[in-house]
């Protein structure tokens, strides 16, 4: 249901479809969204008939794998405890699996964006909205691929044979619709509807006469590679080329700002097309004031991969906070500034722990990220105030040093808090006082605002510099 134009894409938003015309939409595709058809299958092989055998939990992916059956530390998902999936769990598991899928051995290949893709929407006030102004017009998917292969087998692959791998042969954005980004399909799975069983969905616990219990499966599946360029998911671009967003532990906060949000300039960090897609449209249309009543938010989200192991799902909002156009590039700027520099004393914080905590602090391999972790997430509230008082400033024409010189003190409040949570409390009995005492001071001083690092990176006067 793409719109034509810019403006036609502003009135379905305020004015929805009815359900008749979503009916008649849907209804155009209905035969690729059969879960057990006789030929074409939603998201599984069109033709497999024979493969290695799996249990229907294997589609989940925070399910124990074989090693971790194997060594006996399936300890919070057990392993055997979903047998048994009613038909809408199959299909939720299937597409959450071939839209994430993470590396499966040899063959079994990832997900159109790798591995455990972050994902960020424009989440508006209400279902509606969330849905439309994450939808692209017809022309934007022009420098995406290529649109003349239109045919739906082009868009969602399980409608025709599988473009194999055996011999590492790719599938690229201009090989397929580019609109097939939403419907990769990198697994060659069928499900099992044979021998269906009777009994209870043990993801969802609702009673059926229809429940599958296994699936086959081979690899070599389809190779998305080169040129594909997600519009929901943020990207980095460096030499090796354009590659899209992953998750890591730590999880989502205003430290991703840059790259999520807003571009992060050198980083090479690029928020998703469906964001800037908002942002133009908001001062195209003015949608803040015509359409929303408060901001909308950025809605992020993911898995977390070590490698096939799911780690963690994290889900996180941001405030897509709005600013005139012509503070935009300041307000953009400062935010920038002040994200770099959460960033050196968040860096100070933990070194200085560690520092306190080990004699031979450089050889120590310990994850400490739990310390940023908790330090982004303390400094958050804080950071959106700064930005509230930001946009006053800026929409007065005033003076920003003073609020970067209290956004510096407020961080150095939190280093110091942490720093003495963390280098005492747990370790009383074990500590050097003389260490700690060292690194404490230590890190007042590269936290100090009369730093020159964080004075460059905040863009603040640098005075006294000559003086002995
Ligand atoms: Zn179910």
């Amino acid at each position: 249901m793409s719109p034509v134009t810019e403006r036609a894409w502003k009135n379905v938003l305020k004015n929805p479809p009815s359900p008749e015309d979503l009916k008649n939409a849907f209804e155009k595709v209905s035969h690729a969204f059969e879960l057990n058809g006789n030929d074409a299958r939603f998201m599984q092989d069109y033709d497999l008939a024979e493969g290695s055998e799996s249990q229907i939990d294997e589609l989940l992916v925070e399910m124990p794998g074989g090693n971790t059956i194997k060594k006996n530390s399936d300890h919070f998902l057990k392993r055997d405890s979903v047998k048994k999936m009613c038909f809408p769990c199959c299909a939720t598991a299937l597409f959450t699996l071939q839209t994430n899928a993470p590396a499966g051995g040899q063959g079994h290949r990832t997900s159109l964006r790798g591995g455990g893709p972050l994902t960020t929407l424009v989440k508006g006030n209400n279902l509606w909205e969330t849905i439309w102004l994450n939808i692209l017009e017809e022309g934007d998917f022009k420098n995406l691929g290529d649109i003349e292969k239109s045919d739906l087998v082009n868009i969602f692959p399980w409608l025709g044979p599988t473009n194999t791998s055996e011999k590492n042969q790719k599938v690229t954005s201009s090989d397929v619709n580019p609109k097939q980004m939403f419907w990769g399909m990198p697994r060659r799975i069928r499900i099992n509807f044979d021998a269906l069983e009777t009994g209870t969905c043990e993801i969802c616990g609702k009673e059926s006469h229809d429940l599958v219990t296994g699936y086959i499966s081979k690899n070599y599946g389809i190779n998305y590679e080169g040129g594909w360029r997600h519009v929901l998911t943020p990207h980095t671009e460096d030499k090796r080329g354009i590659l899209p967003v992953h998750l890591n532990p730590g999880g989502i906060s205003y430290r991703h700002w840059l790259g999520l949000i807003q571009n992060d300039g050198e980083g090479g960090k690029q928020p998703a097309f469906i964001v800037n897609k908002f942002l133009d449209r908001h001062y195209k249309f003015n949608l803040l004031n015509e359409v929303f009543n408060r901001n909308p938010a950025l809605w992020a989200f993911g898995y977390d991969f070590d490698n096939m192991k799911a780690r963690c799902w994290y889900e996180s909002q941001m405030p897509l906070i709005i600013v005139n156009e012509y503070i935009r590039a300041e307000y953009e700027n400062v935010i920038s500034q002040l994200i770099k520099s959460a960033d050196v004393i968040a860096g100070n914080t933990r070194s200085c722990i560690k520092e306190a905590l080990f004699r031979y602090s450089n050889n120590v391999k310990g994850d400490l990220s739990f310390i940023d972790s908790k330090f982004w997430k303390d400094t958050e509230p804080e950071f959106y105030r700064t930005l509230n008082e930001l946009h006053g400033l800026l929409a007065k024409g005033e003076n920003t040093v003073e609020l970067k010189l209290s956004w510096l003190k407020s961080l150095a409040k939190t280093s110091s808090k942490l720093f003495d949570e963390y280098s005492q409390s747990e370790f009383i009995g074990t500590a050097d006082p003389k260490r700690i005492s060292l690194a404490r001071r230590d890190l007042a001083k590269y936290n100090s605002p009369k730093g020159q690092k964080l004075k460059t990176i905040l863009g603040l006067p640098i005075e006294n510099s000559t003086k002995r």
